[in-house]
């Protein structure tokens, strides 16, 4: 064989087989800015669509994998990224985590524009019932039951839904009674602060996010919304970031192109064999935000990434101590669990820290920890089953939590 075949060989073997590089949007190592990278699709099933063997990437709900030749180039670049920041999570569980069982995970439906509610009786609910924007979730395997006629029938996995930007005038916030920005300055100096901020919170969740979810149960609209923590954590935080978010014309998140989001959506899926998916606590979201941010490697995650997201980040740092309200289901967005996780990293060192972390799931309960009590606990708990020396570890703990106010 000549030197000419050999290349040629070389070359359509890598033509053939090789993992085709697409386009994505990634943060720049050690960083919260973005670059557009070329990155390997892994473990696709085809070289033209993003159906790979762990996650499909599908546009809203359909079930028919993106080609990479749609002429909605966004669109593609959109999927690539995605998929991409989902396998990637996945080797994270695999080699970081040594979580072997998510070998018997069933593959993963990715929705990308996807306005429904999720219904747990027909996986979709009604296109005109309140669609949603800004934000993702996760949603846990069901199928319709017996008396569903059989034309809506339907069978699903887990998945993970990315809800479809869109830009929101933050002047209509002013409607809402109160002036945010009044608001937030009287909270400086009134001690009245939490109840009003708590109080205001609820108001903004429920006329300007889902204004009719006030007639409806709750279950259904209170899962897991990424989107909207921008907003609650500007209140929390007073009129410094009010500031900010007022001289901002619009206020829009486009989920996908978070990477973080990737993270924190698989986070609940891997973590739901302990914490059902359909809840939203602030214990159950520090959890994932933990994860997502021990993946980004950054101190700030879900920070804003031009063009797509001008969201507030989350502090894994954040130096608030506790306070009772944050407890409250309402700031299942805020980043105080989030901090109170990551000083167990800090305690414990990032081998130890992350594996007490993760066994802490099997001490808490998806509805009713709260995390002064079933958190820390959990992690006591944890630690006396995963630390390198327990009785000198707890103490480490004992002292950590004491720190935030505990
Ligand atoms: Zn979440």
């Amino acid at each position: 064989m000549n030197i000419m075949m050999l290349t040629w060989l070389a070359f359509s073997f890598n033509v053939l087989f090789a993992n085709p590089a697409l386009e994505t949007l990634v943060r720049r190592e050690g960083s919260i800015s973005t670059i557009i990278k070329k990155n390997e699709m892994t473990d696709l099933l085809d070289h033209h669509s993003f159906d790979g063997k762990y996650f499909k990437i599908v546009l809203k709900k359909s079930n028919d994998a993106i080609s990479f030749y749609d002429p909605d180039k966004n669109l593609v670049l959109k999927a690539a990224s995605v998929y991409y920041h989902l396998n990637k999570s996945r080797e994270f569980w695999i080699k970081a985590m040594q979580y072997t069982k998510i070998q018997e995970m069933p593959k993963i439906t990715v929705r990308l524009e996807l306005t429904n509610q999720f219904d747990e009786f027909g996986h979709f609910a009604n296109d005109n019932r309140s669609p949603q924007f800004n934000n993702a979730l996760s949603i846990p395997s069901g199928q319709t039951p017996d008396w569903v006629p059989s034309e809506r029938s339907d069978r699903w996995n887990n998945e993970i839904w990315f809800r479809p930007v869109k830009k929101i005038l933050t002047k209509d916030l002013g409607n809402l009674g109160p002036n945010p920005m009044t608001v937030a300055l009287q909270a400086l100096q009134n001690p009245l602060i939490d109840y009003i901020q708590n109080q205001f919170n609820v108001r903004l969740m429920e006329e300007f996010f889902y204004p009719s979810y006030v007639n409806r149960p709750l279950h259904e609209d209170l899962i897991r919304y990424a989107g909207t923590y921008a907003l609650m954590k500007l209140i929390l935080h007073g009129s410094k970031y009010a500031d900010r978010l007022f001289l901002d014309k619009y206020y829009y998140l486009d989920a996908a192109f978070v990477p973080e989001i990737a993270y924190h959506e698989f986070a609940h899926i891997i973590l739901s064999d302990r914490l059902e998916m359909s809840h939203s606590t602030p214990v159950n979201e520090g959890m994932a935000d933990y994860f997502a941010a021990v993946q980004s490697r950054t101190r700030k995650i879900y920070a804003k990434v031009k063009g797509h997201s001008n969201s507030r980040y989350k502090d894994r740092e954040e130096k608030k101590k506790y306070s009772h309200w944050d407890e409250a289901t309402r700031l299942a967005t805020s980043d105080f669990t989030l901090s109170v996780l990551w000083d167990v990293r800090e305690a414990l060192g990032d081998t130890y820290g992350d594996k007490v972390v993760f066994h802490a799931r099997h001490f808490l309960n998806t509805k009713s920890s709260t995390i002064s009590e079933g958190l820390l606990k959990a992690i006591l708990y944890a630690c006396e089953e995963k630390c390198e020396y327990p009785r000198r570890d707890k103490l480490i703990l004992y002292e950590t939590f004491s720190k935030k106010g505990f």
